[in-house]
């Protein structure tokens, strides 16, 4: 069979003819999608969103659970109980869940019980109890509140592993060895949810800098730690491939966690699988004392400060504002002064930090300054 009857019987004619480009091409080789097979001609086609003020459904505000020196992941005697604490996340605690989950079944595993209590149910809660009970042990949550009505409901969903974790100031390489585990369990954990009810997904993210001044990173949290070879890295797009007014945009992709759905779905599998739950509010260590196992995990977030006495641990408020779902729209967009991320529940914008804050009540004007500064945007944009 001669060499072009090879490549058309094998369905490659197309291959040949460009490979025959490719050889005879004097100025050096090209890549087959910049030339022969170029799909993505122009700008990416990405769906504006519907923004006014009347189409906002929901305000909420959360507190993340916030300590300087990073999340406490440790172990502490008291009485005859040993408590193993997982607090403390700022904002990342979705992201690192599963991966400070694993450290704390670590400190577990040091002791010899197989019947643990573990206070709070929240996403932090939720992992770590999962983790556990999949290593045999015997799990009681105990805890004031379920979802939807911890803190946890009240983010945004994203990959977000260095949002707020810690003050860089304060931080330690111990601590970062720590985040840097946590960080690579928690993700890898993550794609094998992919697929699963839709609880975890990927999504393009933008961040759109309409002055190169008017820089923002993203979450609105800073980042302050990298993981390069983790999950694909920004890339700068030129004019031509999008549709903003903008002088510098960004594109990268990233998970987004379906927040409902997820904390619902490793709640009713935890249960199914035999684990207990009770609600029960812990005021002080006297009521820890009082529980039947001897090994106690603590993730009950902003809600340790009290019953532990921690003087680091602080609220860092944040308020989303919801509008009404738009199935079309699936991308994240960042821009100085306001973030969208798109989920199943709705379109959630936000891009509030108040250290210290404890304040709960929703500002109106700050939702719907949001609102502008997104209509603004999508005001210019082609399409
Ligand atoms: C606006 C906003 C956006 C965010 N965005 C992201 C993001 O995109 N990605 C990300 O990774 N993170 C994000 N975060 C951070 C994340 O939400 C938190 O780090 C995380 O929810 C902390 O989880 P947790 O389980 O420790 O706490 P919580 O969700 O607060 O759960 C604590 C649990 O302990 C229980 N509890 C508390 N006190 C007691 C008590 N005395 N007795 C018994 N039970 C008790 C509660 O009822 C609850 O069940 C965001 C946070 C906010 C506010």
């Amino acid at each position: 069979m001669k060499r072009r009857d090879f490549f058309m019987a094998a369905g490659l004619g197309g291959l040949a003819v460009g490979t025959q480009g490719l050889s005879s091409c004097a100025s050096g080789p090209k890549l087959y999608g910049e030339s022969n097979f170029n799909i993505n001609k122009g700008y990416q086609f990405i769906p504006k969103l519907k923004l006014s003020k009347d189409r906002i459904i929901k305000e909420t505000v959360g507190l993340r659970p916030f300590r300087p020196s990073g999340p406490r992941i440790e172990k502490e005697i008291i009485g005859n109980k040993t408590i193993i604490h997982n607090y403390g996340h700022g904002g990342s605690g979705w992201s690192l869940s599963w991966g400070t989950g694993n450290l704390a079944r670590n400190l577990v595993k040091e002791t010899s019980e197989k019947k643990i209590a573990l206070l709070g149910s929240g996403t932090v809660g939720i992992a770590t109890a999962t983790l556990l009970q999949e290593s045999g042990y015997e799990v009681t949550i105990y805890t004031k509140d379920v979802p939807p009505n911890v803190t946890s409901n009240l983010a945004t969903g994203t990959w977000s592993p260095a949002s707020r974790v810690c003050d860089k100031t304060k931080s330690t390489p111990e601590f970062e060895k720590k985040w840097e585990n946590a960080c690579r369990f928690s993700f890898n954990r993550m794609q094998m949810m992919l697929g699963l009810d839709d609880i975890v997904h990927w999504g393009d993210e933008y961040l759109v800098h309409r002055e190169i001044s008017n820089r923002t990173d993203g979450n609105g949290g800073g980042e302050i730690f990298h993981l390069p070879g983790l999950a694909p890295e920004w890339k700068e797009l030129s004019k031509k491939d999008h549709p903003f007014n903008a002088e510098l945009v960004r594109k990268r992709s990233n998970m987004l966690f379906n927040i409902p759905s997820y904390l619902n779905f490793h709640l009713n599998n935890f249960l199914l699988r035999g684990g207990k739950l009770k609600i029960q509010e812990i005021k002080s260590v006297e009521d820890i004392d009082a529980l039947p196992e001897k090994v106690v995990v603590n993730c009950m977030g902003l809600g340790a400060k009290p019953v532990f006495n921690d003087e680091e641990l602080m609220p860092i408020s944040g308020q989303l504002a919801c509008l009404v779902p738009q199935t079309e729209v699936n991308y994240k967009l960042a821009t100085k002064g306001a973030y969208f991320i798109t989920r199943k529940d709705g379109i959630y914008l936000g891009g509030s930090g108040i250290e210290g804050s404890w304040d709960t009540t929703p500002n109106r004007e700050l939702s719907e300054k949001w609102v502008d500064v997104l209509s603004d945007l999508m005001k210019d944009m082609k399409g």
